[in-house]
Parts: structure tokens; C-alpha cells; sequence
């Protein structure tokens, strides 16, 4: 393809993608594709000779889009929000365009430059202590591809700073502490790293958020047992059900341990740090006091396309530490004189993707007040659910709603509830969410809390309107009744 070739190509690649939002709301949001579908349509070798755009790019519409499922849909209430902005798009479109690896400020310094400032607007964004600003030159903010990378990179700087203070510790004394809520990066950066995990419980009285006494036995408990706690993983806006642990009581308890680092996963919930009125259920003060990292991810909620994990530091120079290997060829003059930050040694790769740009644009596009008032319209709109849900005869919250997340479960009526076992409630939300899986018009997940299973609603896409959600309501109240008429008669059901 050459330059000419890739201008007609290109407009007519942008007409497809906006005919695509055109439709997005007509689509099924479930693909009706069966596993293996592709391998039927597409060959098993590349082609010999290469092969008309034209005709590849009909393909993509033909053959890929009927396997996609529609995240950016306005009934998608699933998972959680994924972020998909037209800024964001033509972000990633420039920076393919220039395409290059950026590990150091010398590969491309607008790369390594961008980054430094827009990661220190979204530390602003989100009200971070300056500590964590790049202009701090002691702390700072990285984008990395994934809250689970963000997490690993965490793990691997506080496994390497315990170290050096223990010189003697042994790898399979040290441990990694999560809880019962964390999201499974905690268990994968273990497994990846060879490490043991200590997973607390937590209680619904405390709305599943650890509390500082409970890390404080077990600490003592594995200090006594000669194993070497070096990190806890908390959780701000747990995935299940959005929630926190008590970063203050964890953060004191944790005042008695220098050398446990404090890693804070936000994904999903931390942009909403943006609206003050959120920063104080949403704990940034004990953040910006004790957190030794912090992470959210922009391509969740925050606006940007996927991928983009904001992770911040601290002390810059325990990711360095951990992670610098210069070999002769990527020595740089500018790296040893140390004015420059070489992003290559804030993360695990070598090389990154040019991912400063779309969070640019976005930031610009929207402004703070922009990217404001898409949080707060999606946090209304979950509001009006959980009204319907509270004044409902067939639903009750499970735990308190979490900014856009709401976790609720289908009940037989307040009365006859007393009587039935947690089993035969959880047969009937299995059935209920059997049948809401099995319509082609809205998305939801199921969760379970305290063994209960309950289903998840979560608002997200800015194409998301009120109507969407009452809409989604009013199915979910239908299916609710077919729900209690199959479970009321005999019937096989797996859990
Ligand atoms: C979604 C989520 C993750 C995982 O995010 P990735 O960026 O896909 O790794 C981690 N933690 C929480 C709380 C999440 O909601």
C-alpha cells in the first residue's frame, strides 16, 4: 500500500468505524458465534500473493465484527466500564503512525517527555500528593499496559527492596499479602514470581474492606512462623463489589513494618478520584499518606482506549533499582547524566507503545470538567437503578452500591425468604442469571459474595442514557418472574 493508496483506505477505514457507532445499539450484545468459528472462514496459512485492501478490509466486517462483543454498547452493564473515546481512537492512531519502542528519552523524547507531564495531569486529575508527581524527581508516574503489569512491577521492586534490607531472607519465606477481595493479579504475580500469598478474609459487616487488626494478627503470625510479609495488595473499589479496605488502619498498622510496601489497585474505580466528592469514601488522604504505589487504569472508566494503566510511585528509584540492566547499546549520554527518565526501567519490557498521546488528546478533548461530568452522569444513572432496585418486590442490594457499580440479588418475596437456604437462593439467582445471559439485548455478570451469588450491574459507556437503564430494569424485572416460576417447580440446576 502506498501513501495514496493509504488515504482512500483510511477515510473509507473511519467511514466504517462510525457506521459502526451508528449501529452499536442494534447489535446483539451477546456474538452468536461458536467456538472454533473463524478457523472454518479464514485459511490456515497466509496467502501466497498478497491480496486486494479492498477485500480485506470487507473481511473485517464480514468475518470479525459477528465475533466481537460489543463492550462500548449502551445496554452493556457487564464487567466494567471500557473505555472507548473517538479521541482516544485517533490518539493511537497517530502514535501507530510513528511507531517506534520509546524505551529511552533518546528513542523519541516527545514520548518519554509526554508521558512525565500528562501522567503528572492525571496525578493532579486525581488529587495525588505532589510526592507522586514527576516534577517531584523523586517519585513519579508510569503508564503501564495492565493494573495486573502495574501490580507485578509493584512486586518485583518491593521483593527486591526487602531484599536488600534482608540480605539473608530466602525466596520462599516471602509472601505476598492480599485479601479475599483482591482482584487474581495478586495470586498471578505470586505464581508468576514463585512466591507464596496470604489471602485474610474479610466480612461483610466491614462491607469486605480489611481491617487494620486483622493484618496486624497476621503479620505477627507469619513474623512468628519466620516468613517475610514484603507487600500488601489493597484494594480501592474491589471488582466484585467495589469494595475498600480501610488504607488508615492498614497504613498504621503497616507504620510498624518499614519494608512492607503498600501497593493501592484502583483499577476501575480510581478515576473517580477526579470528582472531590468522591476523594473521601475513596480514602485518597490515607493514598497520598501511605500508599508506597498506586494504580487506575485509564482504559476502564477513564475515557482512554485500552490499553493504559496510570501507576505511580513513590520513591522512583525503587523501580529503578529493581529493574535497571543497562547493557552498552542502550547507554545513552543523556541517561547516565541522569536528567532524563528511561521509562524501560519503570517497567518489565523494553520497549512501549506511544500510549501518552491518547490520554492527551483525551485530557484536552474533555477537559477536567469534561471527564468530571462523564463519572458523575454514570454514578446518576446508577442511582436511578438502585432506586428501582431498593423499591422492588423481587431485588435486594447485597452490599452498599459502589460509585457506578450496584451488586444485587433476586429474592421470593421479603417474606418467604427467612425460610430458604442460601443454596436455594442461590439456585434461584443461577436460574435468574441463566436466563438474563441468554438474552441478545443487555449484559450483565454475576459475582459471589459471603457465598451468595449475586448479580452485578455496572454503568460505564457514555453512550449509556437513562432510558437504557430503566429499559434494562424493567427486562431484568421480567425475567425475575420467570425466574421464580421455573425455580418454584422441580427442577435440576447446576451451581
Ligand atoms: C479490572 C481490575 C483489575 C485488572 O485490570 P487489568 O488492567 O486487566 O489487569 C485489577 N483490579 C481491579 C480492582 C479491577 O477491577
Amino acid at each position: 500500500m502506498d501513501i495514496e493508496q493509504f488515504r482512500k483506505a483510511g477515510y473509507q477505514a473511519i467511514d466504517n468505524i462510525c457506521d459502526y457507532f451508528y449501529s452499536l445499539g442494534d447489535k446483539p450484545l451477546v456474538s452468536p458465534v461458536e467456538p472454533g468459528y473463524l478457523s472454518k472462514l479464514v485459511p490456515s496459512s497466509a496467502p501466497d500473493a498478497g491480496e486486494d485492501f479492498d477485500q480485506i478490509s470487507d473481511d473485517f466486517k464480514e468475518l470479525i465484527l459477528p465475533g466481537i462483543t460489543p463492550w462500548q454498547h449502551p445496554s452493556f452493564f457487564a464487567y466494567f466500564p471500557t473505555s472507548c473515546t473517538f479521541e482516544g481512537i485517533l490518539g493511537d492512531l497517530y502514535s501507530s503512525s510513528v511507531s517506534n519502542p520509546g524505551f529511552n528519552w533518546s528513542a523519541s523524547p516527545a514520548c518519554t517527555e509526554l508521558e512525565v507531564i500528562v501522567m503528572d495531569w492525571a496525578a493532579k486529575l486525581f488529587g495525588l500528593s505532589p510526592a507522586f508527581y514527576n516534577t517531584s524527581e523523586v517519585g513519579g508516574g508510569v503508564i503501564q499496559t495492565t493494573a495486573s503489569d502495574s501490580v507485578l512491577v509493584a512486586v518485583v521492586a518491593a521483593r527486591s527492596r526487602y531484599q536488600k534490607a534482608h540480605p539473608n531472607t530466602r525466596i520462599e519465606e516471602l509472601v505476598v499479602y492480599t485479601t479475599t477481595q483482591t482482584h487474581a493479579l495478586g495470586k498471578k504475580a505470586a505464581l508468576i514470581l514463585g512466591l507464596q500469598i496470604r489471602v485474610l478474609e474479610v466480612s461483610s459487616d466491614d462491607e469486605f474492606g480489611l481491617r487494620g487488626d486483622n493484618l496486624r494478627s497476621s503479620l505477627e503470625k507469619d513474623k512468628q512462623a519466620g516468613l517475610k510479609p514484603f507487600i500488601f495488595i489493597a484494594t480501592v473499589g474491589s471488582t466484585s463489589s467495589g469494595a475498600i479496605d480501610n488504607l488508615q488502619e492498614i497504613g498504621q498498622t503497616l507504620d510498624n513494618y518499614p519494608n512492607i510496601w503498600l501497593h493501592v489497585d484502583a483499577a476501575w474505580a480510581g478515576v473517580a478520584l477526579s470528582c472531590p466528592e468522591y476523594r473521601e469514601p475513596l480514602r485518597l488522604a490515607d493514598i497520598n499518606e501511605y500508599a508506597t504505589s498506586f494504580c487506575t487504569n485509564f482504559h476502564k472508566w477513564g475515557l482512554v482506549n485500552f490499553d493504559c494503566s496510570g501507576f505511580w510511585v513513590r520513591d522512583r528509584k525503587l523501580l529503578t533499582e529493581a529493574l535497571d540492566v543497562t547493557p552498552l547499546y542502550l547507554r545513552t549520554k543523556e541517561g547516565d547524566a541522569g536528567t532524563v527518565i528511561d521509562y524501560r526501567n519503570w517497567q518489565l519490557p523494553l520497549g512501549r507503545r506511544f500510549r501518552a498521546l491518547k490520554v492527551w488528546f483525551v485530557l484536552r478533548s474533555y477537559g477536567v470538567s469534561g471527564f468530571q461530568k462523564h463519572i458523575r452522569e454514570c454514578i446518576d444513572k446508577n442511582k436511578t437503578f438502585i432506586g428501582l432496585v431498593i423499591n422492588s418486590k423481587y431485588f435486594k442490594l447485597v452490599t452498599e452500591p459502589s460509585l457506578a457499580l450496584t451488586v444485587f440479588r433476586l429474592l421470593p418475596g421479603k417474606e418467604s425468604t427467612q425460610a430458604q437456604t442460601t443454596e436455594r437462593l442461590n439456585e434461584l439467582n443461577q436460574i435468574f442469571f441463566d436466563l438474563i445471559s441468554s438474552r441478545k439485548d443487555l449484559m450483565l455478570t454475576k459475582t459471589s459474595l459471603n457465598g451468595e451469588v449475586c448479580i452485578r450491574f455496572v454503568v460505564g459507556s457514555s453512550r449509556t442514557t437513562l432510558d437504557h437503564v430503566i429499559r434494562a430494569y424493567n427486562i431484568l424485572e421480567e425475567e425475575a418472574n420467570k425466574a421464580l416460576q421455573l425455580w418454584a417447580e422441580p427442577h435440576e440446576v447446576a451451581v
